[in-house]
């Protein structure tokens, strides 16, 4: 299915010029330059908008409708650096279209999903004088590929009664073989620093003869927190998880690739203990897990140093269920450590902002943005239960009281975060065509719930 080319040559044009706006969250670069942008786009479509500081990038809103259902869509405005620019084919603020691709920095993440929904919005609208017969809140933020420092308080702040329906998430998946995927959660964060000093400076290593190694402390404190299958062995860890709801189940049963799949794409060997060809797409959609991301300490150049080092740091980062609060697990932690031990080894906690949250794919609305993603797309849409990635959804999920649904333009070769970004034009449409029947299919649901007499 197409969508008329002026309306898509629209949508390009707009990406483009967002593209060329270099809002570097972790730089602060250029980002009023790109909330107002964004806001004139909003306005233009026929928000009402606000801008409100953040810490760092502002908040741009925009409001319309009325009625007793409540749309939330979330967006970014910010992107990640560019660099390194030399792995670029083309310069990375520039939208550059070549074989039926299109590249830039925030093509995808989250420019080009702002902008197709967008688009979406303005295709629904042309020909309707009506008020839209719901309230939809489109809340488009600058500081996500900085971990989102203010959203939380400021959405407290801003709409501190308003319950919603849904949340349309900044983004969906399109998988390999251009099957959209439904995102009905996400897991929780912490991310810790261990620390462990036995001396004022590094020693001569003779004297390990006689003192203790601090990487040798770490290595054994670490080693003392996971078992061979992935299992974390803190007291305490898996009390709070909310376990897997039957249709969560229902939707791993089978899973949707198979495992070679993914490791053929990533080139991963090593698999866990118990994990295997029917039971990873659980571990991925429930499991929380514990992972080693850094090791350091002593001497690492060339050739030998006998030398006892003085300090070593390890750093970790748990992806939690929902039901696990991090700040709980990082006192868990420390009990651990303690009860163990390793009373010498500090512990820092560098993120413990992210709850995970997994929503009821029941939600009418779910079934009929499944729906129309098949027919956009032409293949049967996945709903996955979970990202095994995280999201800072809880403010959504549990403060709104929304149904979280991620779907969109992220495809698996879009290269996030990396140089020659880019979003596939064919799906670039898909999901305008996909956005515009979404929004009119809400107003026909809503419209009709509202007509119907009420068993309260
Ligand atoms: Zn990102």
């Amino acid at each position: 299915m197409r969508m008329p080319s002026e309306l898509v040559a629209e949508a390009k044009r707009n990406l483009a010029d967002l593209v060329s706006i270099p809002s570097v969250s972790a730089r602060g670069q250029s980002l009023d330059a790109c909330a107002d942008k964004v806001e004139e786009l909003l306005l233009e479509a026929g928000f009402e908008t606000e801008q409100h500081p953040g810490d760092v990038g502002r908040f741009v809103v925009g409001e319309t409708g009325e009625g007793p259902f409540t749309l939330i869509i979330y967006n970014h405005y910010d992107v990640q650096p560019e660099d390194p620019l030399d792995l670029w084919t083309d310069p990375p603020f520039v939208l550059s279209e070549r074989g039926g691709r299109l590249y830039g920095r925030g093509a995808a993440d989250d420019k080009g999903e702002f902008v197709s929904r967008l688009a979406g919005w303005r295709s629904f609208r042309a020909g309707h004088a009506w008020p839209l017969p719901y309230r939809l809140i489109w809340i488009v933020e600058g500081e996500e590929e900085i971990g989102s420092p203010s959203l939380t308080r400021f959405l407290q702040k801003r709409f501190p009664d308003t319950k919603a329906d849904l949340c349309w998430w900044e983004y969906g998946e399109v998988d390999r073989t251009g099957r959209p995927i439904i995102l009905m959660g996400f897991k929780g964060v912490l991310a810790v620093e261990l620390e462990c000093r036995t001396a004022r400076a590094d020693l001569h290593s003779s004297l390990g003869a006689i003192f203790d190694n601090p990487l040798w402390r770490l290595a054994s404190a670490v080693s003392a927190l996971r078992d061979a299958s992935g299992r974390i062995l803190i007291e305490g860890f898996y009390d709070d998880v909310m376990p897997p709801e039957p249709y969560s189940r229902d939707l791993t049963a089978a899973p949707p690739f198979p495992l070679e799949d993914l490791q053929a794409e990533t080139g991963g060997r090593r698999l866990l203990e118990g994990v295997d060809a029917t039971t990873f797409y659980e571990h991925l959609n429930f499991e929380p897990c514990l992972n080693v991301n850094g090791f350091h300490g002593g001497y690492g150049g060339e050739g030998a140093k006998t030398v006892l080092p003085c300090t070593g740091v390890a750093k970790l980062d748990f992806r939690l269920a929902p039901g696990q609060n991090p700040v709980r697990i990082a006192e868990l932690l420390r009990a651990h450590l303690d009860k163990l031990g390793f009373g010498d080894v500090e512990l820092r906690v560098l993120d413990a902002e992210v709850l995970g949250v997994r929503s009821d794919p029941a939600h009418a609305a779910v079934g009929i943005g499944a729906a129309l993603l098949e027919k956009w797309f032409g293949r049967p849409a996945i709903i996955q239960p979970s990202s095994a990635a995280s999201g800072l959804a809880h403010p959504f999920v549990h403060m709104f009281g929304a149904t979280l649904f991620g779907a969109g333009l992220t495809h698996h070769g879009a290269m996030l975060h990396s140089p020659d970004e880019n979003i596939i034009v064919e799906q670039f449409e898909n999901t305008i065509g996909f956005s515009a029947e979404f929004f009119a299919a809400l107003a026909d649901v809503v419209g009709k719930q509202s007509q119907e007499p009420r068993n309260d």
